[in-house]
């Protein structure tokens, strides 16, 4: 055991100690009945540094629904592809509303502000698609491999309840299907959409498997899966739209390229140094964790690791 180990763990048990009075705070998503299931008790983190070392405390090791966090991956899968094709049918800038809005669709003809957004995920998605012809099998068969955990699944329930209640989702796509911004069938784009977004993994297998990230592109394995300028737009966009419409707010408070979804979860890089992941289920009025924020904002309040 290094000195550093000892720091870490001491590090992550202080955060968790410092947070505990913001468990349960907030809402637990129930958009669908399978995610207002969870108990709201519930607080991880766990740390992940790029030479591949795992740190956490409290329920680091159980599974919850990525939702929202899985648009990190089926982006960086298209770019590693190609990503010229991206350019024109998703935009770049933070949004400003709700994650789930189709108020902008419209002003935009079809053209979703950004990848993080549900409207511009399902573009990303929708050529994930194209190029894979199993898109949300491409995200689950990397993050099997990134985590090193081969039963990392996708969770039925929590897909069948969001196809259930997709309305939301279908309108969203076949708007920008009636723009020609979604190529597939809008039903086989939602479909795989609906499934990427419930994958159950825990903070541990999430940390582990964005450290691609914070390696400037680099995977488990010692492959690249995007050049570095990739895994920098990555980060940037995570950056500026990773928290919806608070990425302002969480920019000024936590300082790290972040992605947050309505499981509770946020995955967090620390560029060249490490990724993290915390879940908590309560969440505020944006879609992001309460104790999560709070987490992230005294691991870099303490180490100074923010970008800034
Ligand atoms: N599956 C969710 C939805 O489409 C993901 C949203 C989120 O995590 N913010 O509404």
């Amino acid at each position: 055991v290094s000195v550093d180990d000892l720091a870490y763990d001491a590090l992550l048990e202080w955060i968790a100690d410092e947070v505990a009075p913001y468990v349960g705070e907030g809402r637990v998503a129930d958009y669908i009945p399978a995610l207002a299931q969870v108990s709201p008790d519930r607080f991880g983190l766990a740390l992940a540094t790029v030479d591949g070392r795992l740190y956490g405390v409290g329920d680091y090791r159980e599974r919850f629904s990525l939702q929202s966090i899985s648009k990190v991956y089926s982006l960086a899968l298209v770019m590693a592809r190609d990503d010229g094709r991206l350019r024109g049918r998703v935009g770049v800038e933070p949004s400003g509303n709700a994650f789930n809005s189709l108020i902008q669709l419209e002003y935009e003809r079809g053209i979703p502000r950004n990848p993080f957004i549900n409207a511009g995920a399902l573009v990303v998605t929708d050529l994930l698609h194209t190029l894979t012809g199993d898109a949300a099998g491409a995200v689950l068969d990397f993050l099997r491999s990134e985590a090193d955990d081969h039963t990392v699944t996708i969770d039925g329930a929590v897909a069948a309840s969001e196809a259930e209640h997709g309305d939301l989702n279908l309108a969203l796509a076949h708007f920008m299907a009636a723009y020609g911004n979604i190529e597939n069938p809008v039903d086989v784009a939602a479909d795989h959409y609906f499934r990427h977004c419930s994958i159950a993994m825990s903070c541990a297998e999430t940390a582990l498997a964005t450290l691609f990230l914070a390696r400037h592109g680099v995977r488990a394995d010692g492959s690249r899966l995007l050049p570095v300028l990739g895994a920098k737009r990555v980060n940037a966009l995570m950056m500026t739209c990773g928290a919806y419409d608070a990425a302002g707010e969480f920019a000024f408070r936590v300082g790290l390229p972040a992605k947050s979804g309505v499981g509770g979860g946020i995955v967090a890089v620390v560029p060249g140094r490490a990724a993290l992941c915390v879940w908590s289920p309560g969440l505020d009025q944006h879609g992001n964790s309460v104790a999560g924020v709070e987490a992230l904002d005294r691991f870099t309040t303490a180490t100074g690791w923010s970008v800034f």
